[in-house]
């Protein structure tokens, strides 16, 4: 077991609402690490509408989900919250002491007194392609995401897609693969033009390889890929990869969470209203993850929920201390917190 990293609060999921709870929280002096299997915070409001408008965000008239999402950030910024980005929280543990033990997929643990499951619709999960066979290589030769940029050093790598993860990717691992190949299956990308342009740019100087077609086999052994076949209008063709990224978007998935021995109503987690406690004390739910008479999946009800849940949070965390109820308006001891008295 990898070192215990202990906390007041473990937040799962970085989505709007798990990010307006850092700032409620941190008014009571409550820290928080927020664990997500994307790569970087926002959570629907970035990875499904970055540059749509909203216009129910109180007072802001319209803002797109990724400046929602970048102010959001900056009003975090004081209560210097940890981000944990490209793991899945896989278990949540009661230790005997009352205590939780929140697990990632990349077996890091947090000890935390207050859990708080702002989830959303579930964890983002990749889209696996139709390539017959692909389990065998998933976690060994085929990644979805790309953790650590060594594990593509010297590779002979192949990613398929057309948006923005993968032309991005091709961008990096470029310098550092032995080969780097990029398939999709239309001649338009969904991506940055200017990352688009960079990457005929690699082209044309023969650093990077592009096929229009789609990857219709793969070869191997014992997970780890020798070989890809490319189907493309005039044939097939078999390239060395020992590496491959497909991009072909992201699902929404309930995912562990079904698996953490709390009640659920079709797939939500049901809560008390008052503190926004789930059926386990100390877990609490928020945003759009949770479920009660009259639930409103909008953004504002998180913020609304993340700011009732942060009283029982506080109580959970420093038993027998007061919970003082105080406008940031008016209090100089939040100001000095916010660092602008
Ligand atoms: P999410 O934004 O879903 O974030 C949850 C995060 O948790 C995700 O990043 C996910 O990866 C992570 N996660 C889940 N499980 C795990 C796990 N086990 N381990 C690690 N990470 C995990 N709302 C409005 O109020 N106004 C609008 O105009 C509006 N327009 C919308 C338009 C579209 C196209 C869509 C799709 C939604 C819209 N919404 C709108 C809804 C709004 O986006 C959601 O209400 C909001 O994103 C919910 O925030 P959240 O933080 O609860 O969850």
């Amino acid at each position: 077991m990898s070192e215990i990293t202990k906390t007041d609060v473990v937040i799962i999921g970085a989505g709007p609402v798990g990010l307006f709870a850092v700032f409620e929280l941190g008014l009571y002096d409550l820290k928080c690490h927020l664990i997500d299997i994307l790569d970087r915070p926002g959570g629907q409001c970035a990875e499904l509408y970055p540059e749509k408008p909203i216009y129910d965000i109180p007072a802001w008239p319209e803002i797109s989900g990724q400046g929602l999402t970048d102010k959001l950030m900056e009003q975090i910024k004081p209560f210097a919250p940890q981000f944990h980005f490209n793991r899945m929280v896989t278990r949540l543990e009661r230790q005997p002491d009352g205590q939780f033990h929140v697990e990632t997929d990349e077996g890091e643990v947090f000890e935390t007194k207050v859990v708080v499951i702002a989830a959303g619709g579930g964890s983002f999960q990749p889209k696996r392609p139709p390539v017959p066979g692909i389990e065998a290589f998933e976690g060994k030769s085929v990644f979805y995401s790309v953790r650590r940029m060594e594990e593509f050093r010297d590779e002979d790598v192949l990613i398929v897609g057309g948006g923005d993860s993968a032309l991005d990717w091709a961008l990096n691992l470029q310098p550092i693969a032995r080969s780097l190949t990029v398939v999709h299956r239309r001649a338009e990308f969904r991506a940055a033009p200017d990352s688009v342009k960079k990457m005929f740019e690699l082209v044309e100087r023969g650093s990077v390889r592009f096929e229009l077609g789609q990857v219709s086999g793969l070869t191997g052994a014992g997970g780890q890929l020798s070989s890809a076949t490319i189907k493309a209008a005039e044939g097939e063709t078999e390239i060395p990869v020992t590496r491959l990224l497909p991009f072909f978007g992201l699902t929404m998935k309930l995912g562990p969470i079904a698996d953490w021995g709390l009640n659920l109503h079709e797939n939500l987690i049901p809560v008390n209203v008052e503190t926004f406690e789930t059926s386990q004390p100390g877990i609490f739910a928020i945003g759009d993850i949770n479920w009660y008479p009259g639930k409103l999946k909008l953004i504002l009800s998180g913020f609304h929920e993340a700011a009732l849940m942060t009283q029982a949070a506080k109580r959970i965390v420093s038993p027998g201390e007061r919970v003082v109820f105080q406008y940031t308006t008016s209090s100089t001891s939040l100001q000095k917190k916010l660092g602008v008295a």
